[in-house]
């Protein structure tokens, strides 16, 4: 017998890596933060003794789900401006609202909030895009929770800095500081082709080069964009990238609404990842990704939330249904509709895709031996997914993210039978109720004011 730290049995394992068999009866043994084997529970109870030891007769593991692309302390603008188009949302209240609001505190009650939601829901990694980067690597430290910190860069002078030089002293500083860390990954993090100017871009090519670390982007979110950028420049905005070099295995283009033929060569034969934000794409009506396209191409598609002002949940289990089902309708021309992005592709996009895109597949992403135990358990006994043929296409297709019981993010319980182990939930509601009010009673007044 073996002593370990954490033994847990599963009623199901879906392990999504080396491919997606779901194992019945299996159990995931954990020691020292990290997966050391994933096998019968009848001979894990022959081989192990478990300090802990967590029986989960209803319940289907999976990886922690990778939410890939998202602005976590945007929750607290979550239905703020809600029913816009894109440009309109983001120029005449999001960015205002921004240049008003956003500050070290405001960042770090914002991602507290998401942090918690996620958790809840299943998440153990999520990736960010912000402003205040330090902050939300310093509160994901502090809670346990995986990150992949976005150093973020944009040609205007924001309350984080003034101009690309400081963006990009301030990212690197804290790279420095995360280098050596394993759950804070980072990456750079040029918010757009329309908002970041060549000589920046140039500057994050060759700088995430020299440390090995990957781009992240918003790309062709909507048509209007590419057709802007078509008009004042000739190029479409993917090719002006390609001519920059951004494209690579280490770039990660977010949404990618419009695209042609070509384009998606280029995607695959750049080895470059896409992240798919479904439900804000539908709700900004910004187009649809053609997902099932991407993925005959060989191209990783990973998938996000997008930040909860604009989707207005951090929700992978829902996110991966809208993956499922929009890539259904979206493909409906073709004879092969209803065969499109299937529940265990979804999990995959959920999982082990989004490792792969933020360069963290060798950490997490999959129940596999070495890995680190990012561990997601659902209660499939409900109502709701009776009776259970397939237990991940029961998760995709039917179950909600209230049936999440428990999260283990490196052995670590950040939700314990559906209890957040590191939260207070009444604070977090109180803290996000006092900054609606901030915020609403300044929207108020400027309305007032002549
Ligand atoms: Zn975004």
């Amino acid at each position: 017998m073996k002593n370990i730290d954490l033994l847990i049995d599963a009623r199901w394992v879906a392990p999504v890596e080396p491919d997606d068999r779901v194992l019945d009866h299996h159990s995931v043994a954990v020691d020292k933060g990290q997966i050391v084997a994933v096998l019968p529970t009848e001979r894990a109870h022959q081989r192990y003794r478990a300090e802990q030891h967590r029986t989960l007769p209803h319940h289907l593991l999976t990886p922690g789900f990778i939410n890939a692309h998202g602005h976590a302390a945007m929750s607290l603008f979550r239905g703020l401006a809600d029913d816009l188009p894109l440009m309109t949302w983001l120029e005449e209240h999001i960015w205002p609202a921004e240049g008003q609001w956003v500050s070290d505190e405001f960042v770090a009650d914002g991602v507290k909030l998401a942090m918690a939601e996620m958790l809840r829901s299943g998440t153990t990694c999520f990736s960010d895009m912000y402003f205040f980067p330090d902050v939300v690597a310093r509160e994901a430290r502090r809670i346990g929770m995986r990150a992949a910190v976005g150093l973020i860069l944009i040609d205007f002078p924001t309350v984080w800095a003034e101009n690309a030089d400081e963006y990009l002293r301030k990212g690197l500083e804290i790279h420095d500081h995360y280098r050596y860390d394993h759950l804070i990954s980072t990456f750079f993090a040029p918010h757009a082709p329309y908002t970041v100017s060549d000589e920046p871009l140039s500057k994050v090519r060759t700088l995430a080069d020299e440390l090995h670390i990957p781009i992240q982007m918003h790309v062709h979110e909507t048509s209007a964009e590419v057709q802007n950028a078509v008009e004042s420049s000739g190029k479409r905005p993917l090719q002006r990238l390609d001519e920059l070099g951004l494209l690579s295995p280490n770039f990660m283009a977010v949404h990618m609404t419009d695209l042609t033929e070509t384009e998606i060569q280029q995607l695959a034969q750049t080895n470059s990842h896409v992240v798919h934000c479904p439900e804000s794409n539908m709700k900004l009506a910004s187009g649809h990704c053609p997902v099932q396209s991407l993925l005959n191409a060989d191209i990783n598609v990973a998938l996000g939330t997008d930040g909860a002002a604009s989707n207005n949940d951090l929700d992978m289990i829902g996110e991966m249904r809208s993956a499922a089902l929009l890539a259904k309708l979206a493909d409906a021309h073709s004879d092969a509709s209803a065969t499109a992005v299937d529940a265990h592709t979804a999990l995959a996009m959920a999982t082990i895709n989004g490792a792969k895109a933020l360069g963290i597949d060798q950490q997490t992403g999959s129940l596999t031996a070495g890995k680190d135990a990012d561990i997601t358990a659902i209660d499939l006994n409900h109502l709701a997914t009776q009776p259970i043929y397939d237990p991940v296409s029961q998760l995709v297709y039917a179950a909600s993210r209230d049936q999440v019981s428990d999260v283990w993010v490196q052995g670590q319980a950040q939700l314990e039978s559906g209890r957040l182990s590191h939260f207070n939930t009444t604070h977090l509601i109180e803290t996000a109720d006092n900054w609606r009010a901030r915020i609403q009673s300044f929207s108020n007044d400027d309305h007032e004011t002549p």
